[in-house]
């Protein structure tokens, strides 16, 4: 038994045997296991997905950072409340906070890029920025962060800077001090 979604229609595929009683409880149990499962991706978007993340991370790192960043893994993360994004180069890891996913693509993208190349240099010295400022958008991105930071969507206002090589268990919201800036990205 199993049941399949075909452009607006749901295919439900039976036994042979099965009678006609059974059959339409089963198709009406299907249709709403399908349609539960569509719901709950609709809830949190097609681009929510850490595939999708994975995948364009992987563009990116190819578009702007000649593919040298190679994370192991990409991935959502809803416990990150101040911060857009940590890396763990240790584990060539990165997490975006799920606060991001309602922002434009290219802001995504932006921290996206600020997270790879901290694979390729720590800290955000004028090597880091370098890399960086090869995505087009990254001050235009930068600036977008901060107006949302000081439109008071993160708590604490202006702590919107990503610690970058510190798991978010030990986030800390004031940034870690690894930045020389000091401040907002
Ligand atoms: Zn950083």
């Amino acid at each position: 038994m199993s049941a399949y979604r075909e452009g607006d229609r749901i295919v439900v595929l039976l036994p042979a045997r099965t009678t006609k009683a059974d059959e339409a409880r089963l198709v009406s149990e299907m249709v709403e296991r399908i349609t539960a499962r569509e719901a709950k991706l609709a809830v949190r978007g097609p681009r929510a997905s850490d595939a999708a993340l994975t995948a364009r991370a992987a563009e990116l790192s190819r578009a702007y950072l000649e593919g040298r960043a190679r994370p192991d893994s990409v991935r959502w993360v809803r416990n990150m409340q101040h911060r857009w994004g940590s890396c763990t180069p240790a584990e060539r890891s990165i997490r975006l906070s799920h606060r991001l996913q309602s922002m434009p693509q290219w802001v995504i993208d932006y921290v996206l890029v600020h997270e790879l190349a901290h694979l390729l240099e720590g800290g955000h010295g004028p090597r880091f920025w370098a890399w960086v400022d090869r995505y087009p958008k990254t001050e235009r991105a930068r600036g977008f962060l901060e107006g949302v930071a000081l439109a008071g969507q993160l708590p604490g206002g202006s702590s919107g800077e990503e610690s970058d090589d510190e798991p978010e268990s030990s986030e800390d919201p004031f940034g870690s001090g690894d930045s020389p800036e000091g401040s907002l990205f």
